[in-house]
């Protein structure tokens, strides 16, 4: 039977969630699926680049996720979803088929692309993978410079290069050694493109890190900082 608390969350979700099915998957490497999914209550929604959608996991709370493209004529989104374990998430992510329906909230604002000519950089890493490719089509692609640490360079490659993003990988080193490094080629990249903004987003620890040896080293403009998980914390919104 069920519990009370499911209930009562199965009703909310009714009022507050838009309801989709998912349409496509197409796995990317073995840790990255595409994830097509659409539905009505799609063409009502206002989306912009950057915007976030939380997606609801009956029994566990929820889970953030950044949509690449979404068509409201025709009802229709698109999203990434980095496989990193076994935690709610990912699990979802690893047993999602076709067909199968599913609730989210959503969108809402996060990261808000700037001008469509206005460079920005990006740092990141594979749950940010998503954004750079909605930020970069918003910019048709010309001026997004990104720096993501991965856990594994090739497959990130790949799946990248799927996905249409041009990006610098650093592969992560025991010790965020890797560190360093990124933010030598984050601070080539603002060199580059002196007007541009600066967006951080992955784990909070690495945003931290990088932040702190880049402002020791030039004056950052104002862009947008945002962690998308945190090491034992769960479900950053
Ligand atoms: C605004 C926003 C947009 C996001 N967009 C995307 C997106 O498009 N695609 C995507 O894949 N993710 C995205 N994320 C990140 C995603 O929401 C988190 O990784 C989330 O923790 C996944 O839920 P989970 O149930 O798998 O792990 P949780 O239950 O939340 O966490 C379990 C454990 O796993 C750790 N953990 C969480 N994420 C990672 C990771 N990437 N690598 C290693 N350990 C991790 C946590 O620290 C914790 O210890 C986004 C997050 C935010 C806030």
């Amino acid at each position: 039977m069920a519990s009370g608390k499911s209930v009562f969350e199965a009703v909310v979700g009714r009022l507050l969630f838009r309801e989709v099915t998912t349409l496509e998957i197409r796995d990317l490497g073995r840790s990255f699926r595409l994830v097509g999914f659409g539905g009505d209550a799609l063409r009502s929604a206002s989306w912009e680049a950057g915007d976030k959608i939380q997606i609801y996991l009956p029994g566990q709370g929820m889970r953030t996720y950044t949509p690449m493209t979404w068509d409201a004529d025709r009802g229709t989104a698109e999203l990434l979803v980095y496989i990193h374990g076994t935690s709610p998430g990912a699990e979802w992510g690893r047993r999602l088929r076709v067909g199968d329906r599913w609730q989210l909230f959503g969108p809402r604002r996060s990261i808000r692309s700037t001008g469509p000519a206005d460079p920005l950089v990006l740092f990141g890493d594979e749950t940010s993978f998503g954004v750079a490719r909605a930020l970069a089509d918003a910019k048709r692609g010309s001026s997004v410079r990104c720096v993501f640490e991965v856990n594994d360079a090739v497959e990130s490659k790949a799946a990248l290069a799927e996905l249409g993003v041009s990006g610098t990988t650093i592969e992560r080193r025991p010790a965020d050694a890797h560190l360093a490094a990124t933010s030598e080629r984050l601070l080539e990249e603002l060199d580059a493109l002196p007007s541009a903004a600066l967006v951080m987003t992955g784990r909070a620890q690495s945003i931290q890190l990088v932040r702190g040896r880049l402002k020791a080293k030039r004056a950052l403009r104002a862009g947008k900082v945002k962690a998308y998980w945190s090491v034992g914390k769960t479900g950053l919104d």
